[in-house]
């Protein structure tokens, strides 16, 4: 009785902590390799010592411009992801800045599949590992009808997606992880996206592009400083940590 009494408690504690130790996971990511990451976010993360995941174009201008500034963030223990070759997207009405040449509806999957593989190459060659999260460009998960990344499901750990959820340790697909895209939005509110993390044991991924700049979707400064240093001043409640680690979790 005693023992079982036990047993249930340890379990209770246990399911409350489901994240590494902690309430929630916050998983903070950076897209399309723009120069504002380099100068405007690295310095803040790093004088927190929070580490991210950047998903990486790999021939992105900032990346032609820059490649040892980037290469250098794997050395600070920041993640390498790959957000493809060219940044290929669906194109349409919306989208009239995609190029015709990089328009989804021109690819055959063994091309999506062929840039992507050469996308790994090519970050393996600037941080020496092999394994390596995926983040869809424009949220695009398909060639016509055909999903592309169930055929690369050996090359990635996990694969993020744009939709904007959070969901329990049990509930998430790693190869359609959810995140919220921010946009705009205050230091406060993206500090009641993690409350809501908290409270309900979830992941939290946050996405941003423009960091103070760089790209239509941006986050001012000051938010993003808010944001962090918030992060940092609850880390005995969330697990903060790069994509891989956070999958690697969550598969085990
Ligand atoms: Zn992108």
């Amino acid at each position: 009785m005693f023992i079982a009494l036990l047993s249930s408690l340890l379990g209770h504690s246990q399911s409350n902590q489901p994240w590494n130790g902690k309430k929630c996971a916050v998983v903070i990511t950076y897209d399309d390799a723009i120069d504002q990451h380099l100068d405007n976010a690295i310095p803040v993360l790093d004088s927190l010592g929070l580490k991210a995941t950047f998903y990486l174009t790999a021939f992105s201008q900032s990346m032609q411009a820059r490649l040892n500034d980037w290469k250098k963030l794997a050395t600070k223990g920041h993640e390498l992801g790959n957000h493809t070759l060219y940044h290929p997207c669906i194109g349409g009405p919306n989208r009239a800045w995609l190029k015709p040449e990089y328009d989804m509806r021109n690819y055959t999957v063994q091309r999506m599949i062929d840039e992507t593989r050469m996308t790994n190459l090519f970050l393996q060659a600037l941080d020496g590992k092999t394994k390596r999260t995926f983040a869809f460009t424009c949220g695009d998960m398909k060639i016509g009808d055909s999903s592309f990344i169930y055929a690369m499901k050996n090359d990635f750990i996990a694969a993020r997606a744009v939709r904007a959820e959070m969901h329990k340790i049990n509930e998430i697909d790693l190869l359609n992880v959810d995140c919220y895209m921010v946009n705009g939005e205050t230091g406060g509110q993206m500090i009641e996206w993690v409350k809501k993390a908290k409270e309900t044991n979830s992941l939290l991924v946050i996405l941003f592009h423009g960091v103070g700049g760089g790209n239509a979707l941006n986050v001012s400064l000051p938010a993003h400083r808010d944001f962090l240093h918030y992060l940092k001043q609850n880390e005995k409640d969330i697990w903060i940590a790069p994509m891989l680690e956070v999958a690697e979790y969550i598969k085990r």
